[in-house]
């Protein structure tokens, strides 16, 4: 049985439970993160926890663990799952309080971590992608990451039943984010993504792949991009720690380009690999 991270201790997966007065599940009062895991060790695992801190600021609740203490705990969890590739996805809520939207006088916060197998370095969908186009019906702090995700549940859901691998959200036709990725289009060898600001996430592979395409030689802009400009660029890429860099080749079933993964994704792709490989060597 897996082994999981809950309030200070590791138990089974099938043990750990939480109280149904958590604020997490009455109001998804809480924030997460996922960081990945490449030849069992973490990837950027202090950026992510550093978002971790700042997400946590925003919202006004506590930390329940330093960094170090999170950084020991999620290297444990991977050793006790003897997981070689995969991820760790951690929580961390308000607490349990008797039901009221207000902040609680006193709560301990609610944390825990988990950890999941997934193949990223050999992606089958590094092969290329699909998206599908919906309304970003999200409130007005997306840089926060909150674990009240209705909306993106509901442009995720529309996206597999359109048979899409991820949601491209946008509003008023200029592209916010995936569904759960940061969004990205190529013109005329530029690489072009979305400025930081209240209305997307910080995606700390966006960082990373910002540092990449500089030294790459790769012209970048941050600037908002249209829907109808991802449709007809050369190129089309999402990132996430999860899914590393990959190829959008096709916007609600229309090739994007020629339908192939482009040379600015397949470069990004295989930098980023080198580098996880770089930073998780024995
Ligand atoms: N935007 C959203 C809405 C996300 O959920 C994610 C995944 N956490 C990202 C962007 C990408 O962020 P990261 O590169 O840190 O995984």
């Amino acid at each position: 049985m897996p082994t999981c991270w809950l309030n200070g201790t590791f138990c089974d997966e099938s043990t750990a439970s939480v109280s149904i007065f958590d604020r997490g599940l009455l109001f998804g009062d809480g924030v997460y993160e996922v960081a990945t895991v490449v030849r069992g060790r973490l990837l950027d695992a202090d950026l992510h926890l550093a978002r971790l801190e700042r997400s946590l600021a925003a919202i006004r609740c506590d930390n329940p663990l330093t960094i170090a203490q999170w950084l020991e705990t999620m290297q444990a969890l991977v050793n006790a799952n003897a997981l070689d590739e995969g991820l760790v996805y951690l929580q961390v809520t308000r607490g349990v309080a008797e039901r009221d939207f207000a902040f609680p006088t006193s709560a301990t916060p609610t944390h825990f971590a988990f950890a999941r197998p997934k193949r990223l370095l050999q992606d089958p969908a590094a092969a290329g992608v699909s998206v599908h186009v919906v309304p970003d019906e999200r409130w007005a702090r997306c840089d926060i990451k909150s674990t009240a995700m209705l909306a993106q549940v509901l442009a995720k859901q529309s996206a597999r039943s359109a048979g899409a691998f991820e949601a491209m959200m946008h509003e008023d036709g200029v592209v916010t984010e995936g569904g759960s990725s940061n969004l990205w289009i190529v013109q005329g060898g530029t690489l072009i993504t979305r400025p930081l600001s209240h209305d997307i996430l910080a995606g700390i592979t966006r960082d990373v792949v910002l540092e990449l395409a500089a030294g790459a030689g790769i012209p970048v802009l941050e600037r908002t991009f249209t829907v109808h400009e991802a449709r007809t660029a050369d190129e089309c890429l999402m990132t996430s720690a999860s899914s590393f860099v990959l190829p959008v080749v096709t916007i609600d079933g229309a090739p994007v380009g020629d339908g192939a993964p482009g040379t600015v994704a397949r470069t990004l792709r295989e930098a980023y690999i080198e580098r996880a490989l770089r930073l998780t060597a024995p």
